[in-house]
């Protein structure tokens, strides 16, 4: 890839947020891939002292864009540093620089096309590659394939979420009734791929917000968060996503809006800032992030509903970086946990180190996402649950990996679903 001479890009790292790091090293430690490989230039205050030089003209290097993209924008620097570094709009401003300025080779190219401008805004294209991906994993072509694979595309694969059938697109503009009295309206972000991949996660989402007296909507005209595009610093099409969210969810007159996925609610929080500089929706775009809430943090805001059967397990949770990290919500998951009867919950080592899913990065630095995730098994093992229960539907794929490759048979269900299983005993008991 061709090196730059031009100057620092406006979408780059602003020079203030540099400037709060000093040097301290105190986020070293908090960082998984630090960890790792123990090489200062692959720690948070390498890659700023590398940002650092790039804003002073240096070049941006091959050497450069990989240590930037080997970073996991797991947030978690940001929680250890002491100077208030905004780490995660650092990295992303640091990729769309690298966006703007770097001329990348025809296939990247194209491939990002695809899938960035073509695929994941687009809900006709999602379900026709929805409706090939299920043809492939549920015909023989994919034993067949398995068996051609070289083992390094074998564990890729391995990765990719199944198709659930019916997907969740047959409920778009549907309104579900609150169970007893209304208490709330809400607007659910059902995400992109998760239509196709989590659907019933979605539904379970649904049932418990119903069940807590929410009136459920779900949006016909939303569309994919724009995460994925905000990490791989692709802001411009993140900002038209992000019009489009505000546009079709913002006039409802909803109580909040809800969303069961870490990451995403991570960047809807972040609207704001994205479109800061746009004179039409800086303030609708502000009032927007005032709406969103993730799941665990709604439904632990408001008084929970507690008609709920037993569900007999022992679990624990592991940290979403997105939700700890990036939203600071660490109390509400295990708040909810604890609520539930029969439920026994154990903590697990360094349970907000990140378990190497971080978006798309388990498919791209496979090598650095499975050594994390063998170490956050060894953790999950040795607290002896047999469910382990997260915030995000990138995380539980992860998991749910790390359980077939290293784990104890362990099941993996994100916390709404726990709350699902517990109000759907309560009915059976009756
Ligand atoms: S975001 Fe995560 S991986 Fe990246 S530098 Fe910070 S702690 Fe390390
Ligand atoms: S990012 Fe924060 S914790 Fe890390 S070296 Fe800089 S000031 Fe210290």
């Amino acid at each position: 890839m061709a090196a730059s001479e031009a100057p620092a890009f406006p979408e780059g790292p602003l020079r203030a947020d540099l400037d709060k790091c000093v040097h301290c090293g105190l986020c070293l430690n908090a960082c998984p891939t630090y960890r790792e490989l123990h090489l200062e230039m692959d720690s948070p205050r390498g890659r700023i002292y590398q940002m650092v030089q790039v804003s002073n003209g240096v070049p941006i290097t091959g050497a450069y864009m990989a240590q930037i993209n080997l970073c996991l924008a797991c947030r978690a620097c940001e929680t250890a540093c002491p100077s208030g570094v905004p780490y995660g709009r650092l990295v992303e401003s640091a990729r769309a620089e690298i966006e703007q300025r770097v001329r990348r080779s025809f296939t990247t190219r194209l491939l990002r096309n695809v899938v960035f401008e073509h695929l994941l805004p687009s809900r006709a294209n999602l379900r026709i590659a929805g409706a090939a991906m299920k043809f492939y994993q549920r015909s023989r072509l994919r034993k067949l394939a398995r068996g051609l694979m070289p083992a390094r595309l074998r564990e890729v694969e391995s990765l990719a979420p199944e198709i659930e059938t019916p997907s969740f697109y047959r409920h778009m503009g549907s309104v579900f009734s609150a169970q007893g009295e209304r208490k709330y309206r809400v607007a659910l972000l059902s995400g992109c791929i998760a239509n196709l991949c989590f659907a019933r996660l979605n539904e379970a989402t649904v049932r418990v917000l119903q069940a807590n007296g929410c009136e459920v909507t779900i949006p016909r005209g939303q569309s994919c968060c724009g995460a994925l595009h905000v990490h791989a610093g692709l802001r411009d099409p993140a900002r038209r996503l992000a019009r489009r969210n505000i546009d079709a969810l913002m006039d409802g007159g909803f109580d909040a809006i809800i969303t069961n996925a870490a990451g995403c609610g991570s960047t809807l929080k972040e609207y704001g800032e994205l479109l800061e500089h746009d004179p039409e929706y800086a303030d609708r775009a502000r009032s927007f992030v005032g709406l969103v809430k993730d799941v665990n943090e709604f439904i632990a805001s408001i008084e929970m509903n507690p008609r709920m059967g037993e569900v007999r397990a022992t679990v624990t949770y592991q940290d979403s970086c997105h939700l700890a990290h990036g939203q600071k919500v660490r109390s509400a998951p295990r708040k909810l946990l604890a609520a539930v009867p029969g439920l026994k919950f154990k903590e697990m080592r360094m349970s907000d180190l990140c378990c190497g899913s971080a978006g798309i990065y388990n498919v791209v630095h496979t090598d650095m996402a499975m050594a994390l995730l063998e170490k956050k098994m060894e953790s999950i093992n040795a607290t002896g649950v047999d469910r382990i229960t997260t915030a995000n539907p990138g995380c539980m794929l992860q998991l749910r990996a790390g359980v077939k490759r290293w784990g104890r048979g362990q099941r993996v269900s994100h916390v709404v679903e726990i709350l699902d299983e517990a109000y759907r005993n309560a009915n059976q008991r009756v």
